[in-house]
């Protein structure tokens, strides 16, 4: 198997909207004064400190029945949300994501100094950061296949909705570890910890992407998409 992957680096940017999300802003998604003068001055070291890094391949897939999507290389991934929005995908997008261990250093050393609040704050900007850049790669291959009239679906990672954080394992094997600079521990946690792993579909002309969210009753998902 060829386990070349494509490498692509973005520029991440930090929403405040959703920085308040996980800085406890008020309901209108606003910082306060004092939390906003000290993320504009770690945006300056933020910007020293990531290295953003995306690898993706894109694997034919083979079958999919009511739990397991079978990819053309014998991966096989076992979810039955993942598999129903994936049923008419022809490709699929693996892919991991990093900004690097830069930024970890610096919020351990941070943290050494007792300087918490500004290491809370940096952790939650390097969240928003690599969650932004893969979003971004979701949204240009999003564009990418409307200009060739194909549909891409809504992306998944392990540990997410049904599909088991154990199942890293299998995406990791369709990737060159060394190549990618992520590590996987034992525990199926990444290293550099502000990577993310994950999937979508590439489904022909005509399909209708399927959101899971919009059947499921799990009331307390973070990652519901409307
Ligand atoms: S609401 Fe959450 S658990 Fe339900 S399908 Fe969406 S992501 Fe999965």
């Amino acid at each position: 198997m060829d386990m070349n992957a494509t490498l692509v680096q973005i520029e991440p940017t930090i929403e405040s909207d959703k920085l308040a999300v996980l800085l406890g802003g008020n309901k209108q998604r606003r910082l306060s004064r004092s939390i906003n003068t000290k993320v504009t001055t770690l945006e300056q070291s933020l910007d020293r400190l990531i290295q953003p890094r995306l690898h993706y391949r894109i694997v034919k897939a083979k079958t999919k029945d009511d739990a397991t999507v079978h990819l053309e290389d014998g991966v096989e991934f076992r979810s039955a949300k993942l598999s129903r929005a994936l049923r008419d995908a022809e490709k699929i997008v693996c892919f991991i994501g990093t900004i690097g261990f830069d930024v970890e250093k610096e919020i351990g050393r941070l943290l050494d100094e007792h300087k918490l609040s500004e290491a809370y704050i940096l952790d939650a900007m390097a969240s928003v950061a690599v969650e932004d850049m893969v979003e971004q790669f979701h949204q240009d291959m999003e564009a990418k296949c409307r200009n060739e009239s194909k549909t891409a679906t809504f992306r998944f990672s392990p540990g997410y909705c049904d599909w088991p954080i154990t199942e890293q394992k299998k995406l990791f094997s369709v990737f060159d570890a060394e190549e990618i600079g992520v590590e996987l521990l034992d525990s199926c946690l990444m290293e550099p910890r502000k990577s993310i792993s994950g999937v979508f579909g590439i489904a022909p002309p005509g399909s209708a992407p399927h959101n899971p969210c919009l059947h499921c009753r799990e009331k307390n998902c973070t990652a519901r998409r409307t």
